[in-house]
């Protein structure tokens, strides 16, 4: 027995099962092709049954059992993981009255095999689902509001609600009144229920079949039409958050994270804001203020680095034109760069294209490579693929571009002073 199930996660009898309330249950289960153990017994996880059939063939065979413990995917759960003899069972869906088992390798008909569903996964969309019943009723019961899709993801559950708005408090009174059923530990439980019995249950919401349906019911809190795997009372769901709501084609979507999740959710959050605290020196409460100041400062000091930015782009501009070569008339800057800010080497690159007459050449040594530029003046024609060809493809150096720009990097193996020689002789040979 999985340690879930010890108490306080024990089996919790309804004081007032179905026959007891004077609802006739149907044995509609028993024509059944594969009984569904699940649904007199959500907690049970290890069954034994004969293979009836083995369809398909790999990478996934499909088995037919005469009975199954594994919840089939349906009603917005998903299916049931586990195994067959140790064989992975990686999905369970419903085809009529028969559930297929998807496996990895085949099993023999005839023979009796030990099914094991995995218990984790079982716990954690248990909870998902009654945690998924409570919100849904609290919404009901607070504005009214109907769901209108249940999405249980392997990250979120999400409930859609026939809403366009959600208003301002109202999730904060639904978080109180779902608190408040989870601490209560009301009990849960199962009925089916023929249409002309139906007028004896305080039903949430009509149910959308006219035959016998399964009710399930949260004590006296909530009833509902539903066919899913629910936990035996409200309280090992422990803790539902809703982390947000969007709009999403004219509805309200809703996300949660509910039970064990929610807890493991928290736990995350606190370890993020003890990481902040530690990191800003300050105490929680003071945390956002921390970070709005340090924001303005950040606003404030990337202003200051752009001045500086453009001051230095000026001043090596300056410097380079004073220092410059005169090849066939053209003058020619060539320059290594020292690992210069991204926006300096634009500002550069921009200045000397807009100089008179004048041609550059400009390698930029970065950490982990060298980035390189060349420009040439108006009238001056390149034939870049050939020189690339001829220089830069031997020793590795990518790049293209077209008039009166040509741009690329090189890796960090390569000499700066080497790529700068190789560029200034491309120059050379195109000024002259
Ligand atoms: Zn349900």
């Amino acid at each position: 027995m999985p340690s879930w199930i010890q108490p306080p996660f024990q089996r919790k009898v309804d004081p007032a099962p179905g026959a007891a309330d004077g609802i006739m249950v149907k044995g509609s289960r028993r024509h059944e092709m594969t009984l569904r153990l699940y649904r007199d017994d959500p907690l049970l996880l290890e069954f034994d049954a004969r293979v009836e059939a083995v369809e398909g063939k790999g990478p996934h065979w499909r088995v037919i059992l005469d009975r199954t413990a594994f919840y089939p995917e349906g009603g917005g759960q998903p299916a049931d993981h586990g195994s067959l003899d140790a064989i992975p069972v990686i999905d369970v869906q419903e085809e009529g009255d028969r559930v297929l088992h998807f496996t990895t390798a085949p099993l023999t008909k005839g023979r009796t095999v030990r099914g094991q569903v995995n218990a984790t996964r079982r716990r954690d969309f248990m909870q998902q689902h009654t945690g998924q019943h409570i919100i849904s009723a609290s919404f009901w019961k607070e504005s009214s509001l109907v769901t209108q899709s249940v999405h249980m993801g392997e990250n979120e559950t999400t409930i859609d609600l026939g809403a366009s708005e959600i208003a301002e408090n109202l999730l904060e009174r639904v978080t109180r009144r779902v608190d408040a059923v989870i601490a209560a530990d009301m009990p849960m439980s199962a009925v089916e229920a023929a249409p002309e019995e139906l007028p004896r249950f305080t039903l949430r919401k009509p149910p959308p079949v006219a035959s016998v349906v399964r009710l399930v019911r949260i004590g006296d809190f909530d009833c509902v039409g539903c066919c899913g795997l629910h936990l035996s009372s409200t309280g090992p769901v422990r803790l539902a958050l809703c982390t947000g709501w969007e709009r999403i084609r004219g509805q309200v979507r809703t996300h949660w994270q509910i039970g064990d999740r929610a807890v493991a959710y928290l736990e995350e959050r606190l370890r993020i804001l003890g990481d902040l605290r530690k990191h800003l020196a300050t105490r929680d409460k003071e945390l956002a203020e921390s970070v709005r100041r340090l924001q303005e400062g950040n606003t404030d000091l990337r202003g200051r680095v752009g001045l500086l930015e453009r001051r230095l782009a000026e001043f090596l501009f300056r410097d380079m034109l004073a220092a410059t070569e005169t090849v066939a008339e053209t003058k020619m800057v060539t320059r290594i760069l020292d690992n210069e800010p991204l926006n300096v080497e634009k500002s550069l690159v921009k200045a000397l294209l807009a100089a008179d007459n004048c041609a550059f050449a400009l390698v930029n040594h970065l950490p982990d490579r060298l980035s390189w530029t060349l420009g040439v003046p108006p009238g001056i024609s390149m034939n870049f693929q050939e020189m690339k060809a001829l220089h830069l493809d031997p020793l590795g150096i990518r790049g293209g571009g077209r008039p009166p720009l040509w741009q690329g990097s090189a890796p960090a193996s390569i000499e700066a002073e080497c790529l700068q020689k190789t560029l200034s002789n491309i120059l050379k040979v195109t000024l002259k």
